[in-house]
């Protein structure tokens, strides 16, 4: 009889969480297990387990795995206290710490810290709990012991998340986590602070893909996505709307809902004050329509809004902010670059970005300049909601049309550079009145555009550059 092991992989799960769970039942009335796995192991050599924070007992080794000192390298990683997580990154080094596989064996159960640095969770630290935790984990074991040394012990964050993934085979993936403000979590930003921004640069890099998992309605104001949906009144913006049927008087035309009919148990039409007895001879009920309680606002169609269960602000549905949440997988560059062993490419920021065209062309002896653009929001538009956004993405679609196509455009919305070569400051200043009928032709919003050239000598100023309308 087996052991009941539970893989609690929910819908977005990302890591492969395994829970092995110790049935008394089963360990009081069969033998002794046989040694299948024991015998793999002995077939791939021992694995090496550290314990940490102290050495792991001897009598919870499995036979064929080895209890390294803590100045040796391990295979897995055992956390035997409460909190020892938060002593991993101390004890191993980033990089190794944020690579080896974990197993929880504090046996504390789920929602704690230790719990969800882990990759495998023992209910009891019994030796064949642990024998079978660290078989289910060798596969990433021997993918592991494949890698480079200088890639386990990495100080690049970008490298450690590649390689986490690359030792576990799986993608970096979001869970639905209804405590969390955003409604998921990336349970790999336990071990790597921060993996989500650096999935992104990844991405840009070609060494993850993203794959679509959810769009969640956000908070303009505060980015949570714990809104809640309701129809308000269009009137006075309260939720107090009921539905009631119209009542249609058929001899004087007069229709209204029904409670300014009811009189007791009687209907009187409230304009001609007859009374109305027999539906379809004297009155019929041509639909319903919405009351707002509060104000008493007729309307066939209220509006769908949106409330914020973290800052309490009542948001239209035209203004809610979304964001699109993804899994990230290795791509085959991604897995060469950890197989290989090689640096990444640096990520470069947009005044690196600057500097470094600027200095290309000064190493050619040619001119260049910068144009920056930037659109200035119109009051009463949300700066996080859906309106403005398409704008910004629809600005930088027309920027990247207007210029030639080798034009190196960079976006950080609402901020537009375009990276002119061979273009003087004073050539493009004198051109500036045609770029900017071109760019704010098909503008619905009517953002105000500020757009300024720099000459490469003035660079420092477009990082410096305040935001305020010029
Ligand atoms: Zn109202
Ligand atoms: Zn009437
Ligand atoms: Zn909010």
């Amino acid at each position: 009889m087996s052991e009941a092991i539970h893989l609690v992989r929910q819908e977005f799960t990302a890591t492969a969480l395994v829970e092995v769970a110790d049935r008394t039942e089963f360990s009081h009335s069969s033998s002794p297990p046989d040694n299948v796995a024991s015998k793999a192991l002995l077939r791939h050599g021992a694995i090496r387990l550290s314990g940490v924070p102290g050495r792991l007992h001897e009598t919870v080794v499995p036979d064929e795995a080895t209890s390294v000192n803590a100045n040796e390298l391990p295979d897995i990683v055992l956390l035997t206290e409460t909190n020892a997580s938060a002593l991993l990154t101390q004890r191993l080094g980033r990089g190794v710490a944020a690579i080896l596989p974990v197993i929880d064996a504090t046996c504390r159960g789920r929602g704690t810290p230790d719990h969800r640095r882990a990759d495998i969770a023992v209910d009891r630290a019994s030796q064949r709990l642990i024998e079978e935790a660290v078989e289910m984990l060798r596969p990433a074991v021997r993918r592991l012991r494949s890698l480079p040394r200088e890639v386990i012990e990495t100080d690049d964050p970008r490298l450690m998340l590649l390689t986490r993934l690359f030792v576990r085979d799986r993608p970096f993936a979001p869970r639905s986590e209804v405590s969390a403000r955003e409604t998921f979590v990336y349970d790999d930003e336990a071990a790597i602070p921060g993996a989500a921004t650096l999935a992104e640069q990844l991405t840009e890099l070609g060494l993850l893909e993203r794959k679509f998992v959810d769009k969640t309605t956000v908070c303009p104001h505060c980015a949570s996505a714990r809104m809640t949906v309701r129809e308000h009144c269009s009137k006075c913006g309260c939720a107090n709307i009921v539905q009631e049927p119209i009542v249609h008087h058929l001899k004087c035309a007069w229709q209204g809902p029904e409670r300014d009919f009811r009189r007791g148990s009687e209907l009187i039409c409230p304009k001609c004050l007859q009374q109305l007895k027999n539906f379809s001879v004297d009155y019929d009920r041509p639909g319903s329509i919405g009351i707002c309680l509060s104000c008493s606002h007729l309307s066939t169609e209220h509006k769908v809004g949106f409330l914020c269960l973290d800052c309490d602000s009542r948001v239209e549905a035209r203004n809610v902010d979304s964001k699109t949440i993804y899994s990230y997988g290795l791509t085959s560059a991604g897995r060469a670059c950890v197989a290989g062993g090689s640096p990444l490419p640096q990520y470069a920021s947009i005044s690196g970005r600057v500097r470094a065209f600027a200095g290309r062309h000064s190493a050619l002896g040619e001119p260049c300049s910068i144009l920056f653009a930037r659109l200035h929001r119109p009051q009463g538009v949300e700066e996080n909601g859906d309106a403005w956004r398409h704008t910004c993405v629809f600005f930088g679609l027309i920027m990247r049309e207007s210029f030639t196509p080798e034009t190196e455009i960079i976006e950080a919305a609402p901020v537009f550079l375009a990276l002119l070569g061979r273009d003087r400051k004073a050539e493009v200043e004198q051109h500036l009145p045609q770029i900017r009928e071109r760019l704010d032709r098909h503008l619905a919003l009517a953002p105000k555009l500020e757009l300024v050239v720099f000459s490469p000598d003035e660079i420092p100023g477009i990082a410096e550059r305040p935001g305020k309308a010029a």
